[in-house]
């Protein structure tokens, strides 16, 4: 929606703006729609409507679209670009800021965040500040126009934030990347180096369910809110409104090995369980445990299956 706000597909910000946001935001939404509900993972959460936060997050874009919309066409010989990919020769970062306005001044990179941009301590996320300072490094080489000296992040709530752009602190961030690049590469082949397992990557993450690095840690996820468990198929029997329940000697997870249940599995949403038999093994992640005593395991939002053999 910004990228259109700022190329002027909004119009100017006036009259015929609301119609023309709401014909383009029916478009973008429908499209995410159409691969939420095609991915195992997020066809759980159904229509757009009733995504998290959808409503307030609507009438947010919207005000800042508008904003938008409203500076860009007041700025005269304005020198901007929108989304541009920013790829160099020999260089192995890339990078596609939102926006980078050279004129008028000052030079800048602009990014639009629709998630939360402050940390726990109410700071603004550093993650943020490192992606302008390298989309100013790239914005640099790969423009030979100079180097952008703000830095602005734009949250949909709250003031924008601004930060000087510190060219020493952009070297040690290019530098940085450079070797985590590095040490990337050394590292494939051997996943388990390489993974950081943690439940806020992982339960959303659509390789949990065979991810070396994770299965290796999984046990100290008990008691987290990431529950996952191996196991063999002891028993499956399908009912009649299209969900399986599994009777599974779990082996490995988060939950003690033994008998447990995973119960009403919609086979609609876990097609990889029609294949289920005895003596088949199978893996599953981001589970509710519904009855500790009888080990009774349901799915949530973020639940995955894969049966391994
Ligand atoms: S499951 Fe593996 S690949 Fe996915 S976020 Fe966790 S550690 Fe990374």
């Amino acid at each position: 929606m910004f990228e259109q706000a700022a190329e002027g597909h909004l119009g100017d910000g006036g009259e015929d703006f609301t119609e023309r946001f709401e014909a383009a935001w029916a478009t973008a939404v429908a499209e995410q729609e159409r691969n939420a509900l095609a991915s195992e993972t997020e066809a759980a959460w159904g229509d757009a409507q009733r995504w998290p936060s959808y409503a307030d997050k609507h009438v947010r874009a919207r005000k800042r679209a508008r904003e938008l919309a409203r500076k860009v066409h007041s700025w005269a010989n304005a020198d901007i670009s929108v989304e541009r990919l920013l790829r160099a020769e020999g260089e192995i970062l890339i990078g596609r800021p939102d926006l980078v306005v050279r004129a008028p001044a000052p030079y800048r990179i602009e990014d639009y965040k629709t998630a939360v941009t402050h940390d726990e301590t109410g700071e603004p996320k550093a993650s943020h500040r490192r992606q302008i300072l390298l989309y100013a490094y790239l914005e640099s080489i790969v423009t030979g126009r100079g180097r952008p000296e703000l830095g602005v992040i734009v949250p949909l709530k709250g003031p924008d934030i601004r930060f000087s752009i510190d060219w020493d602190e952009v070297e040690d961030e290019v530098h940085l990347a450079h070797s985590l690049v590095d040490e990337f590469n050394a590292g494939i082949g051997q996943p388990l180096t390489l993974g950081r397992p943690s439940s806020s990557a992982c339960t959303p993450c659509p390789h949990a369910t065979t991810c070396p690095a994770f299965w290796d840690r999984v046990a100290s996820f008990e008691g987290s809110a990431l529950q996952a468990v191996e196991g063999e198929v002891l028993s499956s029997q399908i009912a009649q409104t299209g969900t399986i329940t599994v009777g599974l000697q779990i082996t490995d997870g988060t939950i003690q090995p033994g008998k447990a249940l995973l119960h009403r599995f919609l086979l609609s949403r876990f097609p990889a369980l029609r294949a289920v038999s005895v003596g088949r093994r199978i893996r599953a992640v981001g589970l509710r445990v519904l009855d500790d005593e009888a080990r009774t395991i349901v799915p949530s939002g973020w639940t995955r299956v894969t049966v391994l053999s």
